[in-house]
């Protein structure tokens, strides 16, 4: 067999993409390949095929797209098998091609003659991609039905209420719970609902908790504390944690369309999410969302925020540090990023060494007149970014430029008024109540934008 030239190898090992090649031998995520390719932040993943894989995220593709600086660029790494390399590699070892055939294989499918030994190989034709399973979707009156309770009816609503707040933060208090639209079920248990990006209700979590705010302790033989609702063929139904397995939004998700300019904040547990929205306010520039669990904590449910500029700050609890960081390294982001520096300036030796953020953050509550180590960072503040800017509305069509610049005039006095009289946006459902309602569709732009229009020049 004649040995292939080395300025061939070379041509077709500079055309060979990454991405092109793994999408050809695992193929792309489909119902019916979970395991398939898919976008991770700036990279991509799937289910490792060098090891026995369970979960993706462990096998990071740094695709051919990178900028030409990027490390690691068009190249692919196991986290836990460590198997690496390029494309050549890939094929060798997933398909065990020997070198030469791994180079004719991408010679055929890069359209570059190899030599005249012909391959064993032909690309697969694409196969239909069948429709996407329905979403499971909430009916919005069952938020609005849930939030219809008395707050001091519910154990955790009245602790959360009865924390030492600040005159400042009690003034916040309901504006929080209802913003994030915390329900009360009908055994006692806290509601709360997982609303996605676009405003659509997904689930709804259920937890009980003890009067001093811990979780409450199951007993021998309890039925479950913590459930999920879901829409069960048209009814609201309980399931067990963790029988259904759709991507649960972030906890909170439904108000990043409302503060666009918003940094994100994403703490573990909903409780911790409502204290530290109470105790910081001022949601238009930072906002607090929950993942429910480092488990959650998936890269899914991050790839909208780094897909709309957000800065994202992760703030694992003390002891999962860790385990965030692992998340971060694989969106490989420069905008997702993990935040320490409130445990550096606020933790004491008797939060313990698994403090969480809300534990801490009572504590300081608690003793208003102690003061973090290092004030002159002021690192206990969340930090801070340049928000994005977002794009200025476009004319729509039909619509003159004369009457364009009056809407967008009236639109931000509204914008001057709200910032002035805070108190009227103290009904935050009614914007939800826009969000859920199709037919007040241009109202989610409004919403969207009426909060860019402070320092908008018309
Ligand atoms: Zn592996």
């Amino acid at each position: 067999m004649p040995k292939i030239s080395e300025d061939i190898i070379r041509a077709v090992t500079d055309a060979a993409k990454i991405e092109d090649v793994v999408k050809d031998i695992i193929g792309e995520r489909r119902q019916d390949n979970p395991g398939g390719l898919h976008k991770a932040g700036v990279n991509m993943t799937c289910l490792c095929p060098f090891h026995d894989d369970k979960n993706d995220g462990n096998l990071i593709i740094r695709p051919s797209t990178l900028s030409a600086k990027a490390t690691g660029r068009n190249s692919y790494r196991c986290f836990v098998c460590d198997a690496k390399g390029g494309p050549v590699q890939f094929l060798m070892n997933a398909e065990k091609m020997s070198f030469p055939d791994a180079i004719r294989w991408l010679g055929k499918k890069y359209n570059i003659p190899v030599d005249d030994v012909p391959v064993n190989w032909t690309p697969p034709p694409p196969k239909p991609v069948p429709p996407p399973p329905p979403p499971l979707e909430m009916k919005r009156e069952w938020v609005r039905e849930l939030m219809q309770v008395d707050y001091n009816q519910n154990v955790f609503t009245l602790w959360f209420g009865r924390l030492p707040w600040s005159e400042e933060q009690r003034k916040r208090i309901r504006q929080t719970l209802w913003q994030y639209c915390v329900g009360c079920y009908k055994d006692g248990r806290v509601v709360f609902w997982q609303i996605d990006h676009d405003g659509i209700p997904r689930a709804a979590k259920l937890m009980r908790y003890e009067p001093d705010g811990h979780r409450y302790k199951e007993k021998h033989g309890e039925r479950n504390s913590t459930g999920w609702l879901y829409n069960q063929d048209g009814y609201r139904q309980e399931c067990k944690p963790d029988e259904h397995t759709i991507l649960k939004p972030l906890f909170g998700s439904h108000l990043l369309k409302r503060y666009p300019k918003a940094m994100v904040n994403v703490v573990e547990s909903e409780k911790t999410a409502l204290i530290m929205a109470t105790y910081y306010g001022h949601p238009e520039s930072q906002l607090w969302l929950a993942c429910g669990g480092l488990k959650f904590l998936k890269i899914e449910s991050m790839q909208p925020l780094i897909d709309q500029g957000r800065q994202v700050w992760l703030w694992p609890d003390k002891d999962g540090v860790k385990g965030w960081q692992d998340v971060a390294d694989k969106l490989g982001s420069e905008r997702v990023q993990v935040y320490t520096k409130f445990f550096d300036a606020c933790w004491i030796e008797e939060d313990g060494p698994k403090a969480d953020v809300a534990d801490i953050a009572i504590r300081m509550l608690r003793n208003p007149d102690w003061k973090p180590r290092k004030p002159e960072s002021t690192p206990a503040e969340p930090p801070t970014a340049e928000p994005i800017d977002a794009p200025l509305p476009p004319v729509p069509d039909g619509v003159s430029k004369d009457e364009w610049r009056k809407h967008l005039a009236t639109m931000k006095s509204i914008a001057d008024y709200d910032t002035d009289h805070p108190e009227l946006i103290d009904e935050p459902f009614a914007d939800v109540d826009e969000m859920l309602d199709p037919r007040l569709h241009h109202m989610r732009e409004v919403i969207r934008l009426r909060y860019n229009f402070k320092n908008l020049r018309i």
